[in-house]
């Protein structure tokens, strides 16, 4: 009985410690599931934040960019302007300092994303690209509120000695009801017209980029097949001493034989390449072509009258252009003096220190500078002075205000001016786009030293120049 009652109680312990352990064993296990489930929420939670933020920046990314509008890629709708814009040159920032640098600039960006008013909902993209909505109110002003945004923006606290540029594609709301993704294209295809150095450059929009961005990839892709079939052709427009009627140089000008069918003037061809590196290929090409010229015409003894060749802007903010065009020359041992390169005032408008340090060196080795189409951009007389020039060409505008069909009666007073001033910086005086007699007369009255237009020649082939002024 005794025993019976002993094992009883046992077996009660028993049971007792093992509910106890249970209880406990059960409390473990359901904390643990909870903790479990939370810890998966904040995975979930850590992995939607990774899917739709940038891990460097912070900022939202492209597509939760639509989310946050509460816009899914299949509505189709965008009544929202859309910015796209990168930062010009960004990899110097790498290159100059270190990744460190380059990754605070990009975040520096995004606070100042951040922090603007008129912005509904931003991302950043990729790399250095970066896109915003505007919100409907600030339509009205967007020029004005973007150059003002991006002027704000120009200096990383700290790294002040490089201001930082934008190049920014916008399109505007009324272009909506096209897919997202499409909108996005057409902003970046504005933003890639931004082919200027050091400026931000805002550009909307509009339906012809699509055409002349195509067109221009299409000529690109087949340049280097009409270099290669002679299709790209130099034609030569002499420069003439109006005082006896000699010949004192050329312009050499390019024309494309497109698909040996059709002789092309630049201004078939030359917009749409300027937009990629096309004519950087055809600045280069002419230069060569050129000096392959010379050396038949030195192998023939004839004589030899410097050729001015004009350099795109493109060509001239290219690092490495003064050395691309000495070894270009060099290979045909041409002597530098015998050319001349025509730049245009707008380079100017960039970076003018830059533009007359890149003339300083291009005149350093020796070769002849000419300040082409003068009067139709910066003109200005200050930076005139700064530029180591040879020469300065008095654009067809202003001989169009002179002569028998003068468009303007002052015209004369101005090209006078200007030619005191060409001389009085030791320049040589070039009007281009002469046409007639009198206005030949009055240029000579004004002390112009020579003239290019078609009172004396067109553009002429190669052997048509040989023919008229280098062979007796
Ligand atoms: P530009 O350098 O100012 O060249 C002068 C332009 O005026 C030439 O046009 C020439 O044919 C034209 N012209 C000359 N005299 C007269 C005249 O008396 N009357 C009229 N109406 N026109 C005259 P073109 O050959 O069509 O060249 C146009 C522009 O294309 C050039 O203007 C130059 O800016 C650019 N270009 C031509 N070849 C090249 C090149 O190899 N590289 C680059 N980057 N640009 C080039
Ligand atoms: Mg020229
Ligand atoms: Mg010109």
């Amino acid at each position: 009985m005794l025993i019976i009652l002993i094992i009883t109680i046992a077996l009660l312990i028993l049971a007792c410690v093992f509910m106890l352990w249970m209880r406990v064993s059960l409390k473990r296990i359901i904390k643990d599931l909870r903790t479990n489930e939370e810890l998966l929420r904040q995975e979930n939670k850590s992995l939607r934040y990774r899917l739709d933020h940038d891990p460097i920046t912070g900022h939202t990314n492209w597509l939760s960019m639509f989310d946050r509008i509460g816009h899914s890629p299949e509505e189709r709708i965008l009544p929202y302007t859309l910015v796209h814009f990168d930062i010009k040159e960004f990899k110097m920032f790498n290159e100059l300092y270190d990744h460190k640098v380059g990754n605070l600039v990009l975040c520096f960006v995004s606070e100042s994303i951040m922090k603007a008013d008129f912005i509904l909902a931003s991302a950043r993209c990729h790399n250095d690209n970066f896109a915003f909505m505007v919100k409907p109110e600030y339509d009205e002003n967007l020029k004005e509120t973007l150059e003002k945004f991006f002027e704000e923006m120009k200096y990383v606290p700290g790294y002040e000695e490089r201001p930082l540029y934008f190049r920014c594609g916008v399109v505007e709301k009324n272009f909506s009801g096209i897919a997202r993704d499409t909108i996005a294209d057409m902003a970046k295809m504005a933003q890639a017209m931004g082919t200027k150095k050091n400026c931000t450059e805002i550009i909307f929009y509009d339906e012809t980029m699509k055409e002349d961005l195509l067109k221009g990839e299409k000529l690109l892709n087949d340049l280097p097949e009409a270099f290669m079939r002679d299709e790209i052709l130099v034609y030569l427009q002499p420069k003439i001493d109006p005082k006896n009627g000699d010949i004192v140089g050329a312009e050499a000008l390019a024309r494309w034989n497109y698909h040996g069918k059709e002789i092309w003037t630049p201004n078939r061809f030359i917009p749409y390449i300027e937009k990629n590196n096309g004519i950087n290929m055809l600045d280069e090409y002419i230069v060569e072509r050129v000096c392959r010229q010379f050396t038949c015409w030195i192998d023939q003894k004839l004589p030899l009258h410097p050729i001015s060749i004009n350099l795109s802007q493109r060509e001239i903010y290219k690092e490495s252009l003064v050395d691309d065009l000495v070894s270009i020359v060099d290979r045909y041992k041409i002597d530098h003096d015998l050319i001349e390169f025509e730049l245009t005032e707008t380079a100017a408008y960039e970076d003018k220190e830059y533009l007359i340090r890149v003339m300083r060196r291009l005149k350093e080795v020796g070769f002849r500078l000419s300040m082409d189409d003068f009067g139709t951009g910066y003109s200005s007389f200050n930076l005139l002075k700064d530029m180591p020039l040879n020469t300065l060409k008095i654009d067809k505008s202003f001989v169009d205000s002179i002569g028998v069909n003068a468009s303007d009666s002052k015209g004369q007073s101005i090209v006078e001016d200007i030619v005191r001033m060409v001389k009085h910086l030791s320049m040589i005086s070039v009007a281009e786009g002469v046409e007639d007699e009198s206005q030949r007369d009055i240029l000579m009255k004004c002390g112009c030293d020579y003239i290019q237009g078609y009172l004396y020649s067109k553009p002429l082939t190669i052997e048509e120049f040989e023919n008229k002024y280098l062979t007796t």
